[in-house]
Formats: structure tokens, sequence, C-alpha cells
């Protein structure tokens, strides 16, 4: 190594050594340690992250902190290029095909064919697949800012199945915000790479049924060897477990067995793990054990691509004035999205009327009951935000800069955006003249802020709680 190598070596060490000091140590040994110093001159700095996830989660969430620790170390500002490591880029995907038939060749090799045959008279793995949705599918799945990671980790668990550090992947949402989709994408995507694939998708309810059954029939084993042929075993809504300690019990052992042949499991959830009440301790900390990735309710533009994307698959033409509407009225669900635009088209054909927007308020209002079709105004979110932060009217609309204030400001555009569909300029205007890429700065700012910071986003969903109060 000449000096100037090792000198660099050196403070690639400082570096790693500063960041340890700044981060939860569980972070730093996931995210930073596998990262590698590649090279620098006197203005940049180039590293290289294991995939491409790392690599984009660095990004979303670690640059800051690493640039912060470069100008610590080298005492000046400097860029920062993050790279995919090129070995594992190309050769993954170029050895994906052979890497098929060495694991065809396994599964004809290693079963005996009396236990194939039995396997496949018992439980019908293939039934089980029959039940994906084809629908549900990575080329159907609109992604957003809201289920970016989810949506990474999906596809590059999808991609090599148990070959990853997410195993398991825990994915966590509110209910509507596609869990499922994403979960059955990933078993259809896991099979048309490799047909021989074992997928198995249950719900956690399901699992609970049959392993009562297999209790009341005495066919416990059958029941065991079903769940432990899977070569990735996808199960929904692990939150049925609750209080089901049978059944918790029957799914560690499950769990544990497949995880050390290591084979692929995602769960589903539509809490936090930590929030599973009455699930055991031990289950808890498998999940946590590989990565949890959440998905939040989409915002405005993903709204309305979801509602085009829809439109596109079922050959229907929806006005781009409906999309809006709809959109801005249903924010917090994507099932009910694809709902009010069913009933819309639904309407529209049994009265041989238009698909126009007074079809849609009506067809929403049903939909909502009394709940009122909102044409909320900036007033109204602006009151409830300047009530939530205790910030008076006139520091909103002023240039003052104090914390508070400014980010109750920021809030006030984010969710204009986010409820009403306003325009950046028309915001602007409306918050003290300001410019259009100053809101759209705090629409992204906040958007991230709810994304990484749990009770800022609780924050968030009480304001639009009290909007929704306050426009009803
Ligand atoms: P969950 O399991 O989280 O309750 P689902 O996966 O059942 O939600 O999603 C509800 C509906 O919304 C499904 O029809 C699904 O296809 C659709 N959906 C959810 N998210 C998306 C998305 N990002 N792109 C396209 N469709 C979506
Ligand atoms: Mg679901």
């Amino acid at each position: 190594m000449d000096n100037v190598q090792s000198a660099l070596k050196v403070k690639w060490d400082d570096l790693l050594n500063n960041l340890q000091k700044k981060m939860p140590s569980h972070s730093y040994s996931s995210w930073i340690l596998p990262l590698n110093f590649l090279d620098c001159n006197d203005y940049s700095i180039r590293i290289s992250a294991p995939n491409r996830f790392h690599t984009e989660y660095i990004e979303m969430h670690f640059r800051d902190i690493i640039i912060a620790g470069i100008k610590d170390v080298f005492e000046k500002e400097m860029t920062l290029q993050i790279v995919t490591d090129q070995r594992n880029i190309n050769p993954k995907l170029h050895s994906q095909s052979s890497d098929l038939v060495n694991i065809s060749d396994k599964v004809s090799h290693n079963e005996k064919p009396d236990e194939r045959e039995n396997f496949q008279q018992t439980y019908y793995v293939e039934d089980r697949y029959s039940q994906l949705n084809g629908r549900y599918t990575f080329e159907t799945f609109v992604e957003g800012p809201h289920n970016q990671f989810a949506k990474v980790a999906s596809r590059a668990v999808s991609e090599a199945p148990g070959n990853t550090a997410f195993n398991p992947l825990l994915i966590y949402g509110g209910t509507g915000l596609g869990k499922t989709h994403l979960l059955q994408a990933i078993g259809h995507y896991a099979r048309t790479q490799n047909p021989n694939r074992r997928v198995i998708y249950v719900s956690s309810e399901k699992f609970m049924i049959d392993f009562i059954t297999a209790i009341r029939n005495n066919r416990l084993n059958e029941f065991g060897n079903l769940y432990r042929q899977a070569d990735l075993l996808l199960v929904d809504d692990i939150q049925f477990l609750e209080s089901r300690e049978g059944t918790q019990e029957q799914f560690f052992h499950t769990f544990n067995d497949l995880y050390q042949r290591g084979k692929q499991i995602v769960i589903t959830s539509d809490r936090t793990p930590k929030e599973l009440k009455g699930v055991e301790e031990r289950l808890i900390s498998r999940f946590l054990s590989g990565l949890t990735v959440d998905i939040q309710p989409p915002d405005f533009e993903s709204r309305i691509a979801i509602l085009q994307k829809k439109a596109t698959i079922d050959q229907l033409s929806i006005p781009p004035e409906v999309v809006e509407f709809v959109a801005q009225n249903i924010t917090t669900n994507v099932r009910e999205l694809e709902g009010a635009m069913t009933r819309i088209f639904a309407y529209s054909s049994l009265a041989h009327t238009d698909v126009t927007i007074n079809l849609a308020k009506k067809v929403i209002k049903d939909m909502m009951g009394v709940r009122k079709t909102r044409h909320i105004s900036i007033d109204i979110i602006q009151s409830a935000v300047s009530e939530f932060y205790k910030v008076t009217e006139n520091e909103l609309m002023g240039k003052g800069r104090k914390k508070e204030v400014a980010q109750a400001r920021q809030v006030i555009m984010f969710l204009s955006r986010e409820i009403s569909g306003m325009s950046l300029k028309t915001i602007g205007l409306r918050l003290g003249r300001r410019d259009h890429t100053t809101v759209m700065h705090a629409c992204n700012v906040i958007g991230r802020k709810i994304r990484e910071n749990k009770s800022f986003a609780k924050e968030i969903e009480a304001i639009k709680h009290q909007i929704d109060l306050a426009s009803s």
C-alpha cells in the first residue's frame, strides 16, 4: 500500500468511527459497515454499496449524516457519490438463469418421487399458488414516495428469495394501502423467474384455521410439512395471530425451520411489529431480524397515478377533472379510491350518462355516507394547523423564520397540496406570496419527515382529523 492509499485508509476508518458515534449501532452495522471506500480526489469521494436497494436506502436516509461526517474528517466540504457495487449488479442478473437451473435440479434430485407425490396429493401447493390474484403484480403496482421502499425491497426479495439481507421482509401499513398487492406481486414474480419455486401465499387467518383443522384431524405432521416445503412463504396480515398462542408456536417453528434453510419469508401487518399486542416477544424479535418497511397513504400525485393506471388496465376512459376530483376527496385508502372509480363507471353505464364531476360527487357522497364531499379551503387547513402548533395567522403570513412557524407554514403547504390538490403556485400566493419552488420544497421536506418520523406522522394525522371535523 503506498502512502496516499494508506492515508486514505486512515481517513476512511476515521469516517467510520465518526459515523458510528452518531448513529444507533444497529443502523451503523446494517447500513454503514457494508459500504466500501472506492476513491476520492480533492473535491469528491466515492463509496460503493453492496446492492441497488442498499444504495437507495443510503441515499434516502444517511446521505446527510455521511456528508457531515466527511466534513468533520476531511475538514472541508466534499461531494459524495454512492454507487452500487458493479460486481453485484451484472453477475447477479446474468447468473440468475443458471441459478434457476440449479434450484430446479436440487428439487428434482433431493426429493424422492414418492415424497413429492405424497406432498402434492395431500396439500396442493399449486392450488395455493393459484390463490394469487392475477392482477396483483409489480406491473400494476404504482410506485410513489409513499411506498417506494416497500416496493424496492419487495422487488429485491422476489428477484433473489432467501439471498438478500431482507429475511424476513416485513411490510406494514394501514388497510387498503397495497400490502396484499405487493405480497402477491412478490409471489408472481418469483414464479415467473422460476416456475419450480414453491410459493405459498397464506393469510395468517388461514394458517390458523388450517392449524386448528389439522389438530382436530390428527394431521399436524402434514400441516407442518406443507409449510416447510415452501421456498417462499408469504404470510398476509400477521396481526390475526394476536393472542393465538398455539398458532404462534406453530408459526414460530415453521418460521425457524424455513429461515435456517435459507428460505424466504415475507410478512405483512397492519401495524408495526412493536404494536402487535399478544404476539410473543421471540416471534417479534424474529420479525425484526430482517427488514421492516412501511407503506404510507398515497400523496395526491400518486392517487392520480393509481386512478389512471386502473383506468388503463380496465380500458376505461375518465376525464382528467374527474380523476382529480376523486383524488382530492378520497385521500387515505387505495381500496376506496378504486371503489369510487368502479362505482362511478357502474352508475354511468347503468344510467347511460357521461362520467362527469357531478356524477362523481354523487357517488362519493353516497360512499361517504353523511360526510360531505370536500372542497376544503386553504383557510380550514390553515386554522387547523395554526391551532395545533399554537402559531398565529400573522406569524404564518409573515417572513419570520422561527423554527415552529416555518414548520407550521410548511405543513400548511403540504396539506393544501395533499388534501385539496391546489397548484403549487396558488398555494404560494395564498401563503404570503411565496414562490412555487418554496412550496415544492416544503412538500418534499414534510413528506420525507412523515416517512421517517413516526411521531411527526401522527401529528399530521391528528391535524388531518381536525380538518375532517371542521369541514364536515
Ligand atoms: P391491503 O392489503 O394493504 O389492505 P390491498 O393490497 O388489498 O391493501 O390493496 C387494496 C387495493 O388497492 C387493491 O385493489 C390494490 O390493487 C390497490 N392498490 C393499492 N396500492 C396500489 C398501488 N400502489 N398501485 C396500484 N394499486 C394499488
Ligand atoms: Mg391485505
